[in-house]
């Protein structure tokens, strides 16, 4: 297992942070080892059978008549528990939040070797739950702590532990932790399956206490590296049969429906998601070809310096595109569009391969996908660049996704007064108003911002003029 992770770590270490390719978050491991877990479940059985002992073990009826509705439904399920998604951002956002980084290790032929839900080997060996990374800029987002674990279907809180040091790295050496880290376990209403949350972040967990109910979709705690655990991620896992006396260890469920997953004969998810589920992660635009990135180590520190979204004439621009679930063989075309929409640049096709990652198996199987992977590309613009808004896009895995950014636009523009008669765009990178835009029907203004339009006390538009304000980006026609 160790001379395995070394030939890992090697090839992460190797990358400098400006050039394209895997990046370190591709591959969040919790070690969680079978003791640890052990222990976890020891602890867990305790709690529920002291709840019992004090009748303190209640479920809400509502949730016990779904459970009993599904076993109806699909009796062949070993339980009835379906589960939402246990992560969640903070806000709505424009990109996804999320990568698998490992499944569960459904492999039963040894130690040497492993295999996903799927027949892949998107896992490692003893691997019992789900690790869910978080980005972009995971350790950014660590700190923020504006990624959530949340309760995957309702029950009771059966066990929950804080105040360990969340920015682990590397799980040979967590001193001071007990191996788990934070986490929060949750009791479902068959009264057998709990859910584990693992690795949260320091001072996150929910106040509730042991023996208290929670909702599903109710925050549990912010996603970290607490405990056994190189990066920032979720290890979510399920066990069941954890109200037998007899029963000491509990079995894990692989909550995933596939041709390889001997624990379960159905999706436990309610909506399950796709074994490879390819998205973006960010799509940015950087000053010069250098660009800023956190490096492969342990890092809560992010120096953006080169990212923006305003440029001039004659500088060279650093497009970037962080990919999720980059599939071997599969392209990513790109380029961009001018201020009129037409066509300015076209990057050639991408093809992925990633040849790094399933070196762990007795197989030695060659990575077949890059869970997330910096694609850059870079233009220089010409003197003659037309000042505007222009359109980087990306199309991936059939989508084509966009980001804005301007050259040779005002960086600030300030308004007062009375504006009447004007028609046409107002523009800059940052617009503060606090006109009047007269009521008249030949006065058709819009304030077009990159950065932001402020209406300030005072800015009045009058029944009869046409205004608008976007922030999609400046353009040309002032
Ligand atoms: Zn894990």
């Amino acid at each position: 297992m160790k001379k395995l992770l070394q030939i890992c770590l090697i090839v992460l270490i190797g990358l400098p942070a400006y050039t394209q390719g895997v990046d370190a978050d591709s591959k969040q491991l919790c070690g969680l080892t079978g003791k640890e877990l052990l222990e976890v479940r020891r602890d867990v059985k305790k709690n529920i059978l002291s709840l019992k002992a004090a009748g303190k073990l209640r479920f809400v009826e509502s949730d016990i008549a779904a459970v009993q509705q599904q076993r109806l439904l699909e009796p062949q399920a070993p339980i009835g528990i379906r589960f939402d998604w246990p992560m969640r951002p903070k806000n709505a956002e424009d990109y996804r939040y999320y990568h698998i980084g490992n499944y569960t290790d459904l492999d039963t032929t040894g130690e040497e070797c492993i295999r996903d839900y799927n027949g892949g080997h998107r896992t490692y060996n003893g691997h019992q739950g789900i690790d869910i990374g978080i980005g972009p800029y995971q350790w950014a987002r660590q700190k923020a702590g504006d990624i959530y674990a949340v309760a995957a279907a309702p029950g009771i809180i059966v066990e929950r532990h804080d105040g360990e040091f969340d920015r682990n790295c590397d799980w040979d050496n967590i001193t001071g932790s007990t191996g788990r880290g934070n986490h929060v376990v949750i009791l479902h209403a068959d009264d057998s399956t709990v859910s584990f949350y693992m690795h949260l972040k320091n001072g996150s967990v929910t106040n509730k206490q042991i023996g208290d109910a929670v909702v599903a979709g109710e925050i549990l705690g912010s996603i970290a590296s607490s405990g056994r655990s190189t990066g920032p991620h979720l290890h979510f896992q399920v066990n069941t049969s954890w109200t037998h006396p007899e029963d000491d260890k509990g079995f894990f469920v692989d909550p995933f429906f596939g041709q390889f997953n001997w624990t379960t004969t159905v999706s436990l998810w309610k909506s399950q998601k796709e074994y490879n589920e390819p998205g973006i992660y960010d799509m940015e635009t950087h000053l010069g070809t250098t660009m800023d990135s956190y490096t492969s180590n342990c890092d809560s520190v992010v120096s953006l310096s080169t990212l923006r979204t305003n440029f001039q004439p004659n500088n060279t621009i650093g497009f970037r595109t962080y990919l999720i679930d980059w599939v071997d063989g599969s392209q990513v075309v790109g380029g961009v569009l001018d201020p009129s929409g037409n066509i300015y640049h076209t990057w050639g096709a991408r093809t992925n391969q990633c040849t790094y990652w399933n070196n762990w198996c007795k197989y030695n199987t060659r990575g077949d996908i890059c869970r997330v992977y910096h694609l850059n590309e870079n233009l220089t613009l010409p003197a003659n660049a037309p000042a505007g808004t222009y359109t980087y896009w990306v199309q991936y895995n059939g989508i084509i996704t966009h980001h804005y950014f301007s050259v040779g636009c005002l960086q600030t523009m300030t308004f007062s007064g009375t504006q009447g008669g004007r028609r046409g765009f107002l523009v800059s990178n940052t617009i503060t108003s606090t006109s009047t835009i007269a009521g008249i029907s030949s006065n058709r203004i819009t304030y077009k911002a990159d950065n932001y339009v402020l209406l300030s006390p005072g800015f009045v538009a009058t029944a009869g003029c046409e205004f608008s304000a976007s922030t999609e980006g400046c353009t040309t026609g002032k």
